[in-house]
C-alpha cells in the first residue's frame, strides 16, 4: 500500500464516505462507473475490480471478456452533489488484464503511453481546453423539430435575468469544489451557448478533468431543470461546440514552444510540433471529431475549421499561435482548434500529441501560416497554398484513418480496430436512415 493509497483510505473512514464510485471511459469516451463499498477499496487498490469487459463499448474481444478496473488514488475526490449527508467520492481507473498488465484497450493507458513518449525526449506535456455547450431547456425538440435554447444571448452577452449567468455561476463553484480550475466563462455566439475555460494541467489530468467536467455540467443543468448537450452541431444555422484545446511542451521549467526573437516567439520545437499535428489532421479527424454530427459543424460555418491552415490572428486556422504577453515566455503554445466537444479526451490528446511529436522527431518543416481567411479564396487557390480539406464526412474521415500507420501505432491494433469498427457502425446506419431534410426535399417534387 503507497501513501496515497493510505491517505484515501483514511480520508473515506474519517469523512465517512458511504460510496466510491471507479469511473474509467469507454472507446469513445462514455463515462462508465460503479459504485464500491468502502470495505472494498483495498482490495481494488491491490487487485482491481474485475468487471465484463465485453459488455463496454471497444474494450474487450468476447474472448478475453475478464478485466480489472484499479483506482487511481491520484484522482480521488469527493463529489459534493450527491448531498453532504451521504458523501460519495470517485476516482479513475486504468483498466487491467486478468494477468495485471495495463490494457492495450483502454483509452487512458492510450495517453498514458504517449505522454511517456514525451517524456523519453524530456517533454511534459500542458493542455488547456475551451469548452464549448448548449444550455437547452430540455432534451425534447420543439414545434419546429429543434432543440429549444434556455435564451436569444450572443458572444460574450450578459443576458439580464438569464439562466446561463445563474448556471455559469454554479458551475464555476461546482467545478472549484472538485479540484477543478476555471479561467474563463461566457457566454458563446449561439442562443443558449456558454464556454467554460480550465486552467491548463498535464495532459491526463486535463483529460480526465473533462470527463469530470461533463459530468458536473450535466449535474448542473439538471438541478437547474434544464439540459446541457456537448453535441457537436445541435442547431443547423448556429455555431457548433468546440473544444479548442492549446498545447504545449515543457523542459523541466522552460518552455520548449517558446524562443525569444523568432517569428511569434516560436521555438523550432514548436514549429515542427505544429507541422506534425498539420500533417496528420486528416488522419485522426475521426477520432477527434467522431461523430456523423462532427462534420456538420465542420462544414457548417459558424467559425469551425474546415481546411489544414496555422494562423495568428486568424479564426478559419486549424491550427493558431495564441497572442500572449512577449514578455511571459512560459505561456508560448499552440491551439488546436479542430477537436469538438464530444471526442474522446484521452484518444484525441494521444492522437494530437502522437502526431507533433512525429513532427519533432523527424524534423518537418512548417509550411507558411495563413494570413486570410481560408474560407474566402477559391479552391485552386487554397489548393495553391496547400490547404488541403479535412475530411467531409464521418466516412471520409474512416477512410482516411484506415490507411494511417501513425494513428494505428498510437491507439495500438486492439483501440484502432475497435474504434473503428464502431465508427464504421453509426456510418452504415446513418446511411440507411432517411432524414427529415430528404423528405422535405424530395417528396413533394419528386
Ligand atoms: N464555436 C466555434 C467552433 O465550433 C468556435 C467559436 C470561437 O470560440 N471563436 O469551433
Ligand atoms: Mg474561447
Ligand atoms: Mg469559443
Ligand atoms: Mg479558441
Amino acid at each position: 500500500m503507497d501513501r496515497q493509497q493510505e491517505f484515501v483510505l483514511r480520508t473515506i473512514e474519517e469523512r465517512d464516505i458511504r460510496f466510491v464510485r471507479l469511473w474509467f471511459t469507454d472507446v469513445v469516451g462514455s463515462l462508465k462507473s460503479v459504485a464500491l463499498a468502502p470495505a472494498e477499496v483495498e482490495g481494488a487498490f491491490e487487485e482491481g475490480l474485475g468487471f465484463d469487459g465485453s459488455s463496454i463499448e471497444g474494450l474487450s474481444r468476447i474472448y478475453e471478456s475478464d478485466m480489472l478496473a484499479q483506482p487511481d488514488p491520484s484522482t480521488f475526490q469527493i463529489l459534493p452533489w450527491r448531498g453532504e449527508k451521504e458523501p460519495t467520492s470517485r476516482m479513475f481507473c486504468d483498466i487491467l488484464t486478468p494477468d495485471g498488465a495495463p490494457s492495450a484497450a483502454d483509452p487512458r493507458n492510450v495517453l498514458k503511453r504517449q505522454l511517456s513518449a514525451a517524456a523519453d525526449m524530456g517533454f511534459t506535456c500542458y493542455t488547456h481546453p475551451e469548452i464549448e455547450f448548449y444550455l437547452l431547456k430540455s432534451d425534447a425538440l420543439g414545434d419546429q423539430g429543434a432543440p429549444v435554447p434556455v435564451d436569444q444571448g450572443g458572444y460574450f452577452d450578459h443576458v439580464p435575468g438569464g439562466v446561463g449567468q445563474d448556471f455559469r455561476r454554479r458551475a464555476v463553484t461546482m467545478l472549484e469544489s472538485v479540484g477543478i480550475s476555471v479561467e474563463f466563462s461566457h457566454h458563446e455566439g449561439g442562443p443558449g451557448q456558454n464556454e467554460i475555460d480550465l486552467r491548463y494541467a498535464d495532459a491526463l489530468q486535463t483529460a480526465d478533468n473533462i470527463m469530470t467536467f461533463r459530468t458536473v455540467i450535466k449535474e448542473v443543468a439538471l438541478q437547474q431543470g434544464i439540459y446541457a448537450t456537448f453535441m457537436p452541431k445541435p442547431f443547423s444555422d448556429q455555431p457548433g461546440s468546440g473544444m479548442h484545446t492549446h498545447f504545449s511542451l515543457f523542459e523541466g521549467d522552460a518552455n520548449a514552444f517558446y524562443e525569444a526573437g523568432q517569428e511569434f516567439q516560436l521555438s523550432t520545437t514548436a514549429r515542427q510540433f505544429m507541422a506534425g499535428i498539420l500533417r496528420h489532421a486528416p488522419e485522426f479527424t475521426a477520432v477527434t471529431n467522431q461523430f456523423v454530427n462532427s462534420y456538420k459543424r465542420l462544414w457548417g460555418g459558424g467559425e469551425a475549421p474546415s481546411y489544414l491552415s496555422w494562423g495568428h490572428n486568424n479564426r478559419s486556422a486549424l491550427l493558431r499561435v495564441p497572442l500572449y504577453k512577449p514578455n511571459k515566455g512560459l505561456s508560448a503554445r499552440v491551439e488546436y482548434r479542430g477537436i469538438d466537444s464530444a471526442a474522446n479526451p484521452y484518444l484525441s490528446y494521444a492522437v494530437l500529441l502522437g502526431a507533433g511529436l512525429k513532427g519533432i522527431r523527424e524534423g518537418y518543416e512548417l509550411p507558411p501560416g495563413a494570413e486570410d481567411d481560408v474560407w474566402s479564396l477559391s479552391a485552386a487557390e487554397r489548393r495553391a497554398m496547400g490547404h488541403d480539406p479535412l475530411p467531409g464526412s464521418l466516412h471520409d474521415a474512416i477512410r482516411t484513418m484506415e490507411e494511417s500507420e501513425l494513428v494505428a501505432e498510437i491507439l495500438g491494433e486492439q483501440v484502432f480496430e475497435n474504434f473503428l469498427r464502431n465508427k464504421r457502425d453509426e456510418w452504415h446506419e446513418y446511411r440507411q436512415n432517411v432524414s427529415p431534410f430528404e423528405l422535405n426535399r424530395y417528396l413533394g417534387i419528386l
